[in-house]
């Protein structure tokens, strides 16, 4: 028998789910071609076993993305500095999610030291947050010291995005929410970090990054 080709199978999956959607839900697709009102940007890994719409359980038209390897936020990475001040600033999302994973190509290899060409300079910042918490990385067993590194990566994320004018602004305006969130790619869970912030270091924060209106 022969072996049906993914990506043919794929846009045979295609037609079917169409039809199929727009069977339950008439107005989905009228509606979607008139615009996007998403209320959640989500930033997350490439990784082809996190695809947020589908483990939120959401529909085309509810999250706005922006994938990369081992979700990194770099503060000159012109893509995603892109999609976040439209996400933010355009169609007001309320919520700007980043989420790692378990499990994560990008946090092994930035806890390894094989050669990976461009990837190495794309996972720098991974490899300065190695070293700064070299010691309680080096203490734990491969998988702990992962999970540990994804987390670390997560935080450091959202100071980043916290570092943003654009970010700062729709806070203070109208309350965007930043969540900082893993998910296990084991089980389909996702569980949200802790996000509390002395008042001392949120006062620094404003004061060094927050632009003149
Ligand atoms: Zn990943």
């Amino acid at each position: 028998m022969a072996v049906t080709d993914a990506f043919i199978s794929a846009l045979d999956h295609n037609k079917e789910w169409a039809a199929k959607t727009a069977q339950e839900d008439p107005l989905l697709f009228p509606t979607l071609a008139n615009g996007q009102h998403p209320q959640i940007l989500w930033i997350g890994c490439s990784d082809s076993r996190c695809p947020e719409t589908t483990l939120l359980d959401l529909k085309p038209g509810d999250v706005f993305v922006h994938r990369n390897i081992a979700n990194i936020i770099h503060a000159t990475d012109l893509s995603s500095s892109a999609v976040i001040e439209y996400a933010v600033r355009h169609l007001r999302v309320k919520h700007v999610v980043l989420c790692g994973h378990t499990s994560c190509g990008g946090i092994a290899a930035a806890l390894g030291n094989k050669p990976l060409g461009i990837l190495d300079l794309w996972l720098l910042p991974l490899r300065q947050i190695r070293s700064q918490h070299l010691k309680e990385l080096q203490g734990l067993k491969t998988e702990e010291a992962s999970l540990r590194l994804v987390e670390l990566n997560i935080q450091e994320g959202v100071r980043l995005l916290k570092q943003k004018d654009v970010i700062l602004e729709a806070i203070e305006t109208r309350g965007l929410q930043i969540h900082a969130l893993i998910y296990d790619v084991a089980c389909g869970v996702l569980r949200e970090l802790a996000s509390d912030e002395p008042e001392e270091a949120i006062k620094a924060r404003l004061a060094s990054f927050k632009l003149e209106a």
